[in-house]
Parts: structure tokens; C-alpha cells; sequence
């Protein structure tokens, strides 16, 4: 058995399960899988199957509009009722659905009101995709109504006490569905193969209000019920839902931002540019197609700096810092619209479609605001991450995750949520504008969002697409498979040099050989000043730390620390590059700020690299295994997830 592979196993249980329960089920999967020993390549390239993370049988008959009619309870941690389905059915005697964590209640066929019970299965769990739900239908059946209730097992929902809120007042509640955790939430189709539009009504305590990834309210109700729609078609895992003591805010035309009351001001000044950024963004790659634009600051618990859900973009307060500085993650939530949201990667191999595209026009929106100067220094920035991460996957067990093109069956898609999917996948596309000039290849990347928004696509596909649109009619050679297909970062990848990071970098190397350099000239006046942080951008600031080498003088990091007080700095990611240089360093002292920020900040990127350096030696991981146990019911289960595993942590309820 050991020698069979995830998908294997899914095959096999799916097969054993249609044989025991419904037998007309053969054909359709017999039509799926030829042979039973058909080769994964095979198996991969055919066109029926969309996804391995998904056990939907989309092909057969699809879910086209989804209406939920939904009640969040509070105190019992639960949402319950019912998800609406209308279906565009082949003549398909069986629909599957995904579930995982859910308790499914009851499920009817036929309109609202002239509704009957059917029957319906629910398969083997599997620890990754949960379990299949394949509920019996006439031929010519459509709607498919389940009933059912989340539980606590349902790992896109956060339930906030009020003291993890920023009024400490209201209980907060707010779901993450990427990459395969709406079907712990809603019984769906959750592959992102199929785009649906939905609706909503959803009752909520009445001194909380409801958001959604749709049309939203911008004051509460009296009475705690809300009603959503979105009636562009979109993939499951962007169905999300915030529920808070929430306020609003205008920016400009078609865009303002939500978060808790108490700093609704905050969120406002930090997020002013936001008219401007659609400008820009729509100035490059044609207008936005979403109506509204609304970013809403969620607690510090949420595991991402953001998730571009549509129309509403779910964004971590770690970006509050006070300068504008960490502005281009909304630049990047914000191009979603176009890459990911518009035009969708068809399963999670091909993560890099909705991701390296998106870090590429983020740039272009940097680039155009702020300037080249900037935006170089955060490709760079970005840049030397995707070095670091090449060399960590390349000794590890799965050196093939260097590929665009993953190969996660049998895996958990969030293993693809790598720098290899993000700026790999930008600085393809950076090569590929350098080769045949920006004018050129803005021409492509337009007709590209075109021709294939509101749909799916692979990786195959947009090699093809490219190579006819492209690199044919022009006459251009270009290593496309070596970047899509094989591991590492390709020679002809473009270079990006960037003088003002140089000079930073040069700066810590002078401090570390024992200048002072606390003390700066500065145009315009006649004497040396004292070197402020607010001289440099976040990026800069994290160039100097880099440059640090690991166990450095403490003294000379104490010295650091006194002059501009970086373990002090309310900015995340200032902070988090600190504390990891100060762990390798053996530099003792960060510790208190360190628990701290730990305690209060749930976002994984940060998380991450503070536990892994902190688990390298035995006294670091003793302090760490100690700060996670208070620290971990704070996070959200996708940080959780991957820190237990990390820690190798096992909860008492494992
Ligand atoms: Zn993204």
C-alpha cells in the first residue's frame, strides 16, 4: 500500500464507493478512468478530470447558482441552514459535493417550498479533502437543497472572543476559504474548475454586521439580518463571510474600507490611496469589472496579509503601519481582480496563474504610483525570498515544488503556497516583458485577461495561448518549458539591481566593521543628523537586517536596538526579520518582544519564520513549544495547521 499514491487512494475508495452504493455511478466513472492502472500522467491530462482536490463530479452536473439561507450562532459557535443549490445537470442520476467537518442534516430536491427528501451517501474522510457527498437525483433534477451545520471542526471559520477584537466588546466571526476549506463551511462543489454566482441571507446578532464577498451593506440592520448577491460567477473558495461590530468608511468613487469602530480612522488614513491604486491598476490592464472595491482590517488572528475575496478584500491589521509602507499587499489583493478573481487557475497546480501574475502586476501598480525605484526595490526584496525558498525546497523531499506546474495530488494544497507560485511565477513574466518589450506584452497580457475572464485555465493552456498569441507571430524563442516545467530559477531570469539598496546594504556592512554611522549627512543641511528610522522604507530596513550576517556580535545588535529599537518596531515585518537574526545570533533580549508579538499576531507568514529558526536548537524550542501553547488559540486552524506540524506539536483533542 505504500506504494500507492493520494490520488490512487481516492480513485480506489471513490471506485469501491460507487460499486456499493450507486451502480449507475460505474458508468460515469468507468467513462473517467479507462483503466485501472492508468498511469498518473494520463490520468492528469484527462480533460474530465478538472481536479484531484475536489471530489465533485462537475462534468455530470454542476452547481451554477448557489442561495444560502444561513444563521450564525454565537454562542454555540455554529452557523446553521441550508445551501440552495441550482444545478446545470447532464442527465446525471448523482450529485457530489464536498464536505468536510460539516454535519449534514437532510437533503432535498425541488424548489423552496415544494421541496422532497432524498437520498444521499456521504463517503470515507479523508484527512486532506474531507469527504464526498453524493446525493441520488432524477435525471432531469436541478435543485439541490443541504441542510446541514457547521461544527467544531469547520476550519475556515475564526470564532473571536471580544477580547481578541480591537473594542474587546463583540464577539467576531469571519471564514477563509482558500485554498480547499469552504467545504467546511458550505457543502459545495469546491473546485475552483467551476465558477458559480450566489446569494445570501444570513442572520447574525443585531449588534453585529454581516459582509460578504458580494454587494454590501454599509450600515447595520435593525434587525441582524442581511441579504448578498453576487451575480458574477465566481469559484467556491472565494465565498467568504465577516461578522463584527463593523463600520464603514468612503474613500473615493466605488471604494472604503470596513473594520471594527475603534480604528475605522487608522484603517482610513493608512488605506487613503485607494481610489488612486484602481486608477492605476485599471490605467494598465482595462477596467475594474467588480463594481465596488472595499478592503475590510480584520483581528490580528487572520492567518494572511490578505485574501482578495471580491469586492471585499480581507486584509491583516499588521498592514496598519502607520506609514503607508506595507500599502503594496492592497496593490496585490487589488490586482486579484484580474488574476485569480477574473481569470482563475483551474485546479491548484497551477496556483502560479493567480499568483505570479498577480505579484507581476502588483509591481506594475507599485511601478506607476511610486515609481521604478520602488517598485524595484520590492521585486528585489521579493526576489531574494524566492532564492532562499529555491534552496530550502531543492534539499527537501518534494524538489519538484520548484516547478510552476505543481503536482500536489495526494497533498495538501497549501503546500503550493510558496514564493515558487508568487515570484517565480512574476519573474516569468518580468523575463518574458523584458524579451519582447512592455509595450508588446501589455498587448498579450490584455488580450489574455480578455479572452479568458470569468473562466478557468491550466497551465497547459496558457503555454498554448502564449505561444500563439505571443512568441510565434513575433518570431521569438523562448525557454517557456524550462520555466514552467523544471526546477529553479532559469539563467535568463531578468536581473534587477537597485541602487538605493545597495547603499543601505553597504551602510550595515560599515556598521558591522565598526563605523558609526548613527550620525548622517543630509542635503540641504549643514550638520550630520541623527539617522532616523522613517529615512529609509520598510524594504530598505530589511535589506540592512539581511545583510547582518547570523550569530552576529549581540553587543553589536544591542547597539542597534538602543539607536532605533527594531525589536520595538510596530512593523511586522521589520520586526519578524529582527527576531530571526536575533534567534540565529543567540541575542537573548528580543525575547520579551517576541512573546509578544507572537502572542498577538496570528498571520503565518510571520509566524513561520520566528518558529522555524526558534526550532533549530533544543533551549529555542523549549521557549517556543511554551509561548505556542498560550499563544495557539489565537491563530487560525491554516497557521495552526502548519505550526503543529512544524513544532511537531500534538493538541490533547489529536
Ligand atoms: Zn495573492
Amino acid at each position: 500500500m505504500l506504494s500507492f499514491s493520494k490520488f490512487h487512494r481516492m480513485y480506489l475508495l471513490r471506485f469501491r464507493f460507487s460499486l456499493l452504493v450507486f451502480l449507475p455511478l460505474l458508468a460515469i466513472y468507468a467513462c473517467d478512468f479507462t483503466a485501472s492502472d492508468a498511469p498518473l500522467t494520463k490520468v492528469k491530462t484527462n480533460p474530465k478530470i478538472l481536479d484531484a482536490h475536489s471530489y465533485a463530479n462537475v462534468a455530470q452536473v454542476k452547481t451554477t447558482h448557489l442561495h444560502l439561507d444561513l444563521e450564525v450562532d454565537f454562542e454555540k459557535k455554529y452557523i446553521y441552514g441550508v445551501a440552495r443549490h441550482t444545478m446545470l445537470n447532464q442527465q446525471s442520476d448523482t450529485a457530489i459535493f464536498d464536505i468536510k467537518g460539516l454535519e449534514i442534516q437532510k437533503v432535498t430536491v425541488g424548489e423552496k417550498g415544494a421541496e422532497q427528501n432524498t437520498d444521499f451517501v456521504i463517503g470515507i474522510e479523508d484527512s486532506i479533502l474531507g469527504a464526498p457527498l453524493s446525493v441520488k437525483i432524477a435525471k432531469n433534477q436541478t435543485k439541490i437543497n443541504i441542510y446541514y451545520k457547521t461544527t467544531e471542526a469547520s476550519e475556515a471559520l475564526d470564532w473571536l472572543a471580544p477580547e481578541m477584537t480591537k473594542g474587546k466588546k463583540f464577539p467576531y466571526l469571519y471564514t477563509q476559504g482558500q485554498a480547499i476549506l469552504t467545504r467546511t463551511w458550505i457543502p459545495c462543489q469546491d473546485s475552483p474548475s467551476n465558477r458559480i454566482t450566489y446569494s445570501a441571507d444570513v442572520k447574525v446578532p443585531k449588534e453585529l454586521m454581516a459582509l460578504m464577498s458580494a454587494k454590501n451593506p454599509t450600515a447595520k440592520t435593525k434587525d441582524g439580518v442581511y441579504h448578498f448577491e453576487m451575480n458574477q460567477p465566481i469559484p467556491a473558495y472565494l465565498i467568504a463571510l465577516a461578522v463584527g461590530n463593523l463600520s464603514y468608511r468612503k474613500i473615493g468613487k466605488n471604494c472604503g474600507v470596513y473594520s471594527e469602530p475603534e480604528m475605522i480612522r487608522q484603517v482610513a488614513w493608512e488605506f487613503q490611496d485607494l481610489r488612486k491604486l484602481i486608477v492605476a491598476a485599471e490605467g494598465i490592464y482595462g477596467k475594474y469589472q467588480w463594481e465596488q472595491y472595499d478592503v475590510i482590517v480584520l483581528p490580528y488572528s487572520f492567518p494572511f496579509g490578505g485574501m482578495e475575496n471580491p469586492r471585499l478584500t480581507f486584509a491583516n491589521p499588521t498592514l496598519l503601519v502607520g506609514d503607508r509602507s506595507l500599502i503594496s499587499v492592497v496593490a496585490h489583493e487589488l490586482a486579484h481582480s484580474w488574476s485569480g478573481n477574473l481569470v482563475t487557475n483551474a485546479t491548484w497546480d497551477d496556483f502560479w496563474l493567480n499568483e505570479g501574475f498577480t505579484v507581476y502586476f502588483e509591481n506594475r501598480i507599485m511601478e506607476s504610483l511610486y515609481g521604478k525605484e520602488v517598485a524595484d526595490i520590492l521585486a528585489i526584496i521579493e526576489f531574494q525570498e524566492l532564492q532562499n525558498e529555491v534552496a530550502e525546497i531543492s534539499k527537501g523531499d518534494h524538489p519538484e515544488d520548484t516547478y510552476l506546474k505543481l503536482s500536489l495530488n495526494g497533498r495538501n494544497p497549501d503546500d503550493g503556497m510558496t514564493s515558487i507560485a508568487y515570484v517565480k511565477g512574476a519573474f516569468f513574466l518580468k523575463t518574458l516583458e523584458q524579451l519582447v518589450g512592455r509595450e508588446k506584452f501589455d498587448v498579450f497580457v490584455q488580450h489574455y485577461f480578455r479572452e479568458f475572464q470569468f473562466k478557468t485555465l491550466t497551465t497547459e493552456t496558457f503555454e498554448k495561448f502564449l505561444n500563439k498569441e505571443l512568441l510565434k507571430p513575433n518570431g521569438f524563442q523562448f525557454n517557456t518549458k524550462e520555466w514552467l516545467y523544471k526546477k529553479g530559477i532559469p539563467k535568463n531570469c531578468v536581473k534587477i539591481v537597485s541602487p538605493r539598496l545597495e547603499s543601505i546594504k553597504q551602510m550595515a556592512r560599515q556598521y558591522l566593521a565598526g563605523k558609526d554611522i548613527f550620525k548622517v549627512k543630509v542635503k540641504g543641511k549643514r550638520r550630520r543628523v541623527p539617522l532616523r528610522r522613517d529615512m529609509y522604507i520598510t524594504q530598505e530596513w530589511q535589506a540592512f537586517i539581511r545583510e547582518i550576517p547570523v550569530k552576529s556580535d549581540t553587543l553589536k545588535l544591542a547597539l542597534l536596538d538602543k539607536k532605533l529599537n527594531f525589536k520595538g518596531w510596530a512593523n511586522a515585518e521589520i520586526a519578524t526579520d529582527w527576531f530571526v537574526l536575533g534567534i540565529e545570533s543567540n541575542y537573548k533580549s528580543i525575547r520579551p518582544k517576541m512573546e509578544k508579538f507572537l502572542l498577538k499576531v496570528g498571520r503565518r507568514k510571520f509566524l513561520l519564520p520566528i518558529y522555524n529558526a526558534l526550532s533549530k536548537n533544543p533551549d529555542d524550542l523549549r521557549w517556543a513549544l511554551k509561548v505556542y501553547e498560550k499563544a495557539r488559540p489565537n491563530y487560525h486552524a491554516v497557521s495552526q495547521n502548519t505550526l503543529d506540524q512544524l513544532l511537531n506539536y500534538k493538541t490533547k483533542s489529536k
